[in-house]
């Protein structure tokens, strides 16, 4: 069956209501389209964990720190209808810019201390544009359980804590990073890469995956695996770190000796593409 596609606000409000009539729960599965097999994993799961599944596509121009990013966003709505369709969600939604901030945004979430450090520190105002049109959307479609990747651990880490913080009636639910074949994690971004990026990229997944077994065979100290990894992405030129940073998983603050499991994070730009990919490290015993 054919996912429906609804593009306004009262629409959408109007078609959950009438599944919530029926007794169904509801699960929503924001992203910003451009999907992806990462994205058909949070669909798997938002049909496994609800009756009635909710694909917000929204390109979010509030979270964007840089219009061209924002301008050269890939977006193609009716590819992404056919392939929630495939996976077998229920219903798309598509707001349009002036659907979603009809008039000047006055109201903003922010989370405070979390966004300090990894993407906060390089992205000013991301991810309180993320925090606001999250919490839009929850507003809007009053979803029981929302699903959101690991890959962006910190978004994922902002959003648990915005719905613990302000008591909203949601179940954030994480689900792991899907990767390709070698490890490269999948993201709407990869499309932009030439053969050569691409094929450096794949240091990212390699570097943060000898991190993690650094730390399971008892390493605990993080400048020294931090440097190491620095060298590791000098060898390849077409890469430049942004950051490589490891913090605790629930306040998102730098770490120095892993005593306890620890993300580890980085932003790597690949030309002017730029990827970010996370591992959880556990030290043994
Ligand atoms: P985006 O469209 O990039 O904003 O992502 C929408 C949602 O999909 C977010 O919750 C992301 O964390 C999640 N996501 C993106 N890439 C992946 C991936 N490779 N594996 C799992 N989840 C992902």
């Amino acid at each position: 069956m054919s996912a429906r596609v609804v593009h306004g606000v009262a629409e959408l409000r109007e078609a959950v209501a009438v599944a919530r009539g029926r007794g169904a729960t509801i699960g929503l599965v924001p992203t910003m389209g451009a999907l992806h097999a990462g994205h058909g994993s949070l669909i798997d799961a938002a049909r496994g964990g609800t009756d009635f599944v909710v694909v917000s596509v929204f390109v979010n121009p509030i979270q964007f720190d840089r219009k061209d990013d924002y301008e050269r966003y890939p977006q193609d709505v009716a590819t992404d209808a056919g392939f929630c369709s495939a996976r077998g969600a229920d219903l798309v939604f598509h707001p349009a810019v002036t659907d979603m901030y009809p008039h000047a945004q006055r109201a903003y979430v922010e989370v405070e201390g979390l966004t300090e450090h990894l993407c906060g520190a390089f992205r000013p105002g991301h991810f309180r544009g993320v925090a606001t049109v999250v919490l839009k959307l929850f507003n809007i479609v009053e979803p029981d359980r929302a699903y959101f990747g690991e890959k962006d651990a910190q978004q994922l880490a902002v959003i648990e804590r915005m719905v613990r913080d302000l008591n909203l009636r949601v179940e954030i639910v994480p689900v792991a990073t899907v990767r390709e074949p070698d490890g490269l994690a999948l993201s709407s971004r990869n499309r932009r890469l030439s053969a050569e990026e691409r094929r450096a990229a794949l240091a990212i997944s390699r570097v943060l995956f000898a991190v993690k077994e650094r730390v399971a065979a008892g390493a605990v100290d993080t400048a020294e695996m931090k440097s190491e990894a620095l060298k590791a992405f000098a060898r390849e030129p077409v890469l430049r770190v942004e950051y490589f940073e490891f913090v605790d998983p629930a306040e998102m603050q730098p770490v120095e000796r892993v005593t306890a499991p620890v993300r580890v994070a980085a932003a790597v730009w690949a030309g002017s593409t730029r990827l970010i990919d996370n591992v959880l490290c556990v030290p043994p015993g």
